[in-house]
């Protein structure tokens, strides 16, 4: 296991591009991190820094507390498995296992018992006599992180290791990724563009922004309930947050017809009049006016769609022009081009400064 520690760690790329900025986190023994953004917004880069295989601009990085900026990738004491896990096609799963190991000359014993216990961790053991050709996608993508485990390592990375896997695959990786980390402890930071791949794995997430600049580091469960700013309450949560704008006045917004007193979800609502904000609710936190409890605001809409799911219906529907979908039981379908009224209860509400982006603090309980 290994301790990290960046401080104000960039990278600008020889031809001048600036691909993250000002990277500072502290990562403990034995963490999952998940760097979770849009493509291109400097995951794979920073991912890459810790691997030694791009050098660290400006800042300084630290592994169990050793300035480690120079250290050679080899003695990192690093794992990483890519997107493209490229298994030798010609080689058993024992062999593809072995193959490093092989390469670098361990006993042949050695080898065995390493492959016999990487596969016994992974579940390949009744496979280690079978080609790549005849695994599933999911069998194959864990060869390739036993591949990476069979080396005793510190730190694991990994860069989008299901993207080539379809959806139910990697439904069951993710499971068994998280397993695998829970029995072998290495810390690991895994970049992904998938929010969900990242709530559920994760004990912390770094959300990044296109530019490489960091937005929020928290837990999922910080990230989905005190989302910092516009661009996390976007990106955390599927479908995404809704968002409504207006202009306070009178410590009120308006949304559709209705004046939305802000006064029971901001702390300091003097300090927001005047201001263009957002109003901002979760489409799984609207609720029905027959089963709501607590405080609640009651919104008015239209409905232009709506999709039975099973277990909820998204409702798609617009809020005197502004677009929103909502997540509703089931049995209470509203009809397509009725008007239909649901309530967000205070502790689902949410208030952002158009102009900072930033969350306006709130001191709402959340729940
Ligand atoms: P992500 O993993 O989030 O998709 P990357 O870290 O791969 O993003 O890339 C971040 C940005 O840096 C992108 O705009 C990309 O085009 C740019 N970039 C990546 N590698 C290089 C390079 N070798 N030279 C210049 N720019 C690069």
């Amino acid at each position: 296991m290994a301790h990290l520690i960046f401080k104000d760690v960039n990278k600008v790329y020889p031809n001048g591009y600036h691909a993250v900025h000002d990277f500072n986190m502290e990562i403990n023994d034995g963490e999952f991190i998940c760097l979770v953004g849009d493509s291109g917004c400097g995951k794979s880069t920073t991912l890459r820094m810790i691997a030694g295989l791009e050098d660290i601009t400006s800042g300084e990085f630290y592994i169990d507390g050793v300035l480690a900026n120079q250290t050679s990738s080899r003695d990192r004491g690093i794992a990483m498995v890519f997107q493209s896990y490229a298994l030798y096609p010609h080689l058993t799963v024992y062999e593809n296992l072995g193959f490093g190991l092989t390469l670098e000359g361990v006993d042949a014993d050695l080898i065995d018992e390493k492959v016999r216990q990487t596969a016994k961790i992974l579940g390949l053991t009744e496979y280690l006599e079978r080609f790549p050709r005849n695994l599933s996608g999911g069998q194959c993508q864990r060869v390739a992180v036993g591949r990476a485990l069979i080396r005793k390592v510190n730190i694991f990375l990994m860069d989008e290791p299901l993207s080539n896997l379809d959806a139910k695959q990697r439904v069951t990786m993710r499971s068994e990724i998280k397993q695998i980390h829970r029995s072998i402890g290495a810390t690991t930071i895994y970049v992904t563009h998938d929010q969900t791949e990242a709530m559920t794995m994760s004990d912390r997430i770094v959300v990044m922004k296109s530019g490489g600049y960091v937005q929020q580091i928290g837990t999922p469960y910080e990230l989905y309930f005190h989302p910092c700013n516009l661009f996390v309450a976007g990106f955390i949560g599927e479908p995404p947050m809704n968002f409504i704008k207006g202009k306070v006045e009178n410590a009120s917004v308006k949304v559709g017809d209705k004046s939305v007193d802000l006064t029971p979800v901001v702390d300091d609502v003097k300090a927001i009049e005047g201001r263009e904000v957002v109003f901002a609710f979760r489409p799984e936190a609207v609720k029905l006016p027959s089963e709501v409890a607590g405080d609640h605001y009651v919104i008015e809409s239209t409905v232009d769609l709506t999709e039975l799911l099973g277990d909820t219906t998204n409702v798609y529907a617009n809020v005197d022009g502004a677009n929103v979908i909502l997540k509703v039981n089931p049995h209470h379908t509203p009809e397509i081009g009725g008007k239909f009224a649901f309530c967000v209860p205070y502790s689902a509400a949410y208030v952002y400064d158009c102009e900072t982006e930033l969350a306006v603090k709130s001191s709402v309980k959340r729940h």
